[in-house]
């Protein structure tokens, strides 16, 4: 089963070398380099502390190539608060020393015995249990779980005392270990999926070798597959993954049992769910099969990525403008997770960098509805889609050429993916914030492109939204193609505002180069506009003052004069 890809991060270029070592051996990894310290990183952070820790909140495993001091002192506030925690571990700058600081259930001893491997030095191990036996008990690996995790430590710690153990049923890697292995001890480790209290003196594992067929119509789905594991006497704990047949995929009662129930949720062509059950697992030894719900057991774990297939997603995302800080958390955790990447090139480039795995297709900036059809059309094969916007996907841009690809479509395979849109700062705001508030009070949002929209509307519009008194935000102001458009919109705003309004113009906002500019309607010209510029028109008490730093502040007050507008 795939473990999920460090993140490397660095203070200084001193650690580069190193870093560029640790990444070589996990494909996927991203070098994180603090801004003006490090060049070359793939990532560029500002701040250690944040990055730090929104890592480990993401349970992303963090490879830090600095003092192990500083990671303990980073992540100490978040310790307490934390049931599962990633791996964590301190490497030294030179690649001399290798430590494991967190995470002992999540892997990082066999992290860092990858990692000392790849150096040519030797970690430094200082679990005991792992030390003595070779082997983390309480971390079993993919296919197996643990019964209970106190218990099982307090077992380790038995056994670090100096007791023997028995081993009943079959597990390769318990075999491997350098366990203190005696007959007639009375430790005894079991191995196997029925369920049953654990006896003194017994540590449970469960083989995942369960598969459990269902139908969504069964009421109470989480309750109802315990009540028939119980009566075929297996652990839950056991269960490898939940199966359902394609036409159930939407559904959200099977998402929320196998939410509940933690464990993976497949689908397979349709079918009894015995049949779904028999077909799936193979190498069945029983089939139990009750009211809507199925299970098989197999003898040996089952991998669930290989059974079926998942419900694929769809994620019509915003990048916000541009910077990296200003991108959604949401949405950097889409994009780790996305095996396509679907947009415009220039705005896909801005999303990477990507690891070698993820499929990246680029198109024209014109054919929208080509690549929204093209992303269902991946997406109902089971993948992780997304579809990328600059700003917000929902202000002109591709989550409703998403929707209306879907809406159009009678397609059941495109209708059953997971699809959701995920929010970016858009243009306007990001423009906005910077010269302060000028959409401080009510606002209207408005493209001036006519290519999907007849010119004349756009002109009711305008002359509408001048008069109501509304400060201005003008995406897709002018371009080759539409050279006089632009021009046209400000007299007609022109005739019922004053040519002192305030007007804000941000161009590449959030984008090396940005350049942000206060001025007034009386002075704006097309000239000084282009496709890469957002335009804010201030409404009749839009104001503007001096700031310390230079440059002005405007905004919008949020009350409004009595007085009816004219
Ligand atoms: N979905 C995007 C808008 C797409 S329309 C959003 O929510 O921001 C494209 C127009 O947005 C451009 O013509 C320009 O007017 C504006 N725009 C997009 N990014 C910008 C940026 N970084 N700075 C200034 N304007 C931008």
């Amino acid at each position: 089963m795939t473990r999920p890809v460090p993140a490397i991060v660095i203070l200084g270029n001193g650690s580069l070398a190193t870093a560029r070592k640790i990444q070589q051996m996990y494909p996927g990894a991203l070098i994180h380099g603090l801004a003006e310290r490090v060049d070359g990183a793939d990532r560029v952070y500002r701040e250690f502390g944040a990055t730090l820790r929104q890592l480990y909140q993401h349970d992303t495993p963090i490879i830090a190539l600095c003092a192990a001091g500083i990671v303990i002192r980073t992540l100490a506030p978040l310790l307490l608060e934390k049931g599962a925690e990633p791996p964590v571990l301190a490497v030294a700058e030179d690649g001399s020393a290798v430590v494991p600081l967190l995470g002992g259930l999540g892997g990082v001893n066999v992290l860092a015995r990858e990692i000392a491997d790849g150096l040519g030095v030797a970690a430094a191990i200082t679990t005991s249990g792992e030390l003595r036996f070779g082997t983390c008990l309480l971390n079993p690996p993919s296919g197996y779980a643990l019964g209970d995790l106190e218990l099982g430590k307090r077992f380790v710690s038995d056994l670090l005392a100096g007791e023997s153990v028995r081993i009943e049923g079959a597990a390769p890697w318990l075999a491997q270990a350098q366990l203190p292995q005696d007959p007639q001890a009375h430790l005894t480790i079991h191995v196997g999926s029925a369920e049953r209290e654990p006896a003194v003196n017994e540590l449970l594992i469960y083989p995942q070798n369960v598969l459990v067929a269902v139908s969504a119509d069964v009421a109470d789905l989480p309750n109802a597959i315990r009540d028939v594991l119980h009566q075929a006497k297996i652990a839950v704990q056991s269960v490898a993954c939940l199966l359902a047949s394609d036409q159930q995929m939407a559904s959200p009662a099977l998402r929320e049992a196998a939410l509940e129930l933690g464990v993976p949720l497949r689908f397979a062509t349709a079918g009894s769910v015995a049949e779904l059950a028999e077909n799936a697992a193979g190498q069945s030894v029983s089939i139990h099969a009750n009211n809507g719900i199925a299970l098989a057991v197999a003898d040996r774990p089952l991998d669930p990525l290989l059974i079926g297939r998942p419900r694929g997603r769809l994620a019509v995302i915003g990048l916000g403008p541009g910077a990296a800080e200003l991108m959604v958390p949401a949405v950097k955790a889409e994009l780790a997770r996305a095996n396509d990447v679907l947009g415009y090139e220039t705005y896909v480039r801005m999303a990477g960098p990507f690891r070698a795995d993820q499929v990246l297709h680029c198109t024209d900036n014109r054919e929208e509805m080509q690549r929204a059809r093209h992303a269902f059309e991946l997406a109902a094969q089971g993948r992780s889609v997304v579809v990328v916007s600059s700003g917000d996907p929902g202000v002109f841009a591709m989550a409703a050429a998403v929707l209306e690809a879907l809406h159009e479509s009678s397609d059941s395979s495109w209708h059953s993916v997971d699809l959701e849109i995920l929010p970016g700062v858009s243009a306007s705001l990001a423009t906005a914030a910077q010269a302060g508030a000028p959409l401080g009070h009510d606002f209207c949002v408005m493209s001036l492109s006519d290519n999907l929209k007849p010119w004349t509307i756009i002109e009711k519009r305008l002359d509408l939204a001048a008069e109501a008194d509304l400060a201005l935000a003008f995406y897709n102001p002018i371009s080759r193609s539409r050279p006089w458009q632009l021009g046209r919109a400000l007299e007609i705003v022109a005739q019922h505002r004053t040519p002192e309004t305030p007007v804000v113009l941000g161009r590449d906002i959030g984008r090396p180069g940005q350049t942000l500019r206060v001025t007034t309607l009386g002075q704006l010209t097309p000239e000084q506009v282009d496709m890469r510029t957002m335009v804010l028109i201030g409404s009749s008490t839009t104001c503007v003052f001096p700031r310390a730093e230079g440059g002005e502040w405007v905004y919008t007050p949020r009350w409004y004069p009595a007085k009816p507008v004219s």
